[in-house]
């Protein structure tokens, strides 16, 4: 079986697969380590679904609470313990890569896959090496996926958010006093509908802002006036990114193909986070793998399993984020106050971050408190 793309959800795919004993080829276009666009966010509940450890030299910093900031006013909330782990994913991404391989999978990275064909029960990748073929081929190749082609449309601007990143080098020190261990989230500011961010890592911060793609003009110019207002160098390189909006009912599998990560859309459409998926579906992508080779079946009715197991492990979750997010993007003058007044509100955002509630817990909590939720907002407590 073939994997196209060695980002975590794509190396967990295949980890899972060479576990099992089936021969595993992962393909990836750049040679690793390779730079990707990212926060380098990876929250707690992932360590709930890993049967490994992140090492901790490849944690540059762990983020104990959120800052919400908008315009000049800020509401935070810090917790005893780490909720999210923030990792530089050049590292992060070739750890996995490494894991892959030592469970036995072959790793043929700096190899570019250009079509996927499929001739009678045979799938076929096309790519810069040449010829692969295989009965089973995972997409795993990011939101530009190639392979995603064989299963559904291409996203529209409506499914997608336009980010930019760039990386700010800074000392340890100055990182500790002005950002210490906090996720800092900006609303407002130049970042119009959609947020900015600031992460810190060990020797940089990961800076960025994204907003729906159809919404979002001239990102690189509300950017650079976001590091302006930030009072950070304009002088950084520029790394502009696409997120999926993750949809539960988006198609994620044809006969002989399972998307996983970004490449079945697989990312939070309120915040953006996106590895927990791309490994949880990684994971359950290879259960449902293993048990196609079991019984030599790789039709689309019997990888639908992966689709349905998907929804009930965290895809349903993003359409409520998605509501979510219309109403805190499209409505700032209710939302904005009622966030960023409210400890009580930013005190279960960050347990739907550190996977303690789900959106779905939040809507039951809030609904009925809204007017006291909001009125307590608007005078700030
Ligand atoms: C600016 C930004 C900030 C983000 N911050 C966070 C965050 O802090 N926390 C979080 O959880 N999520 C974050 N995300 C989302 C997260 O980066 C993605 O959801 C995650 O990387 C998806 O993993 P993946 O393995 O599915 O895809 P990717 O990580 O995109 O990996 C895809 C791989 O496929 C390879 N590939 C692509 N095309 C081909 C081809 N034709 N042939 C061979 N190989 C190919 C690529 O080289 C790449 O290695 C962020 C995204 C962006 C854009």
């Amino acid at each position: 079986m073939i994997v196209v793309g060695a980002g975590p959800s794509g190396s967990t795919a295949a980890r899972g697969c060479a576990k099992a004993g089936l021969k595993t080829l992962i393909l990836d276009r750049e040679k690793l380590p390779r730079f990707k666009a990212c926060g380098g966010g990876v929250t707690v509940k992932v360590d709930r679904i890993i049967d490994y450890k992140i090492p901790e030299e490849i944690i540059e910093r762990k983020a104990y609470g959120v800052r919400l900031n908008y315009w000049n006013k800020s509401n935070s909330h810090l917790r005893e313990y780490p909720i999210t782990n923030l990792v530089s994913r050049s590292r992060f991404d070739k750890f996995l890569a490494d894991k892959t391989v030592e469970a036995g999978a072959e790793l043929m990275d700096g190899t570019i896959v250009s079509s996927v064909s499929k001739e009678g029960s045979t799938q076929t990748v096309e790519s810069s090496e040449g010829k692969f073929t295989a009965k089973m081929i995972v997409g795993a190749d990011g939101v530009n996926s190639i392979v995603s082609e064989r299963v559904r449309p291409r996203l529209t601007q409506d499914e997608l958010a336009s980010t930019i990143e760039a990386e700010v080098p800074m000392s340890p020190e100055e990182i500790d006093v002005k950002f210490g261990n906090f996720l800092d989230v900006y609303f407002g500011n130049s970042v119009g509908i959609g947020y900015g961010w600031i992460f810190p890592k060990n020797d940089h911060i990961s800076v960025g802002v994204g907003s729906l793609l159809r919404m979002f003009k001239n990102p690189k110019q509300r950017f650079i006036e976001f590091l302006g207002k930030m009072k950070l160098p304009l002088d950084v390189e520029l790394h502009p990114h696409l997120i999926p909006l993750g949809n539960p009912k988006r198609r994620v599998v044809s006969d002989g193909i399972i998307l996983v990560g970004d490449a079945a859309g697989y990312a939070d459409p309120l915040t953006g986070e996106g590895i927990y998926s791309a490994i949880h579906s990684g994971k359950l992508a290879s259960e449902t793998i293993v048990q196609a080779f079991d019984k030599n079946n790789f039709k689309e009715e019997f990888l639908s399993t992966y689709h349905t197991e998907c929804r009930s492990a965290f895809s349903e979750e993003f359409r409520r984020a998605r509501k979510a997010a219309w109403v805190i993007y499209g409505m700032p003058f209710i939302s904005y106050p009622l966030i960023i007044g409210n400890k009580e509100v930013l005190e279960k955002y960050v347990d739907i971050l550190a996977g303690e509630t789900t959106y779905k817990a939040f809507k039951q909590w809030a609904q009925p408190k809204l007017p006291s939720l909001l009125l307590k907002g608007l005078l700030g407590r």
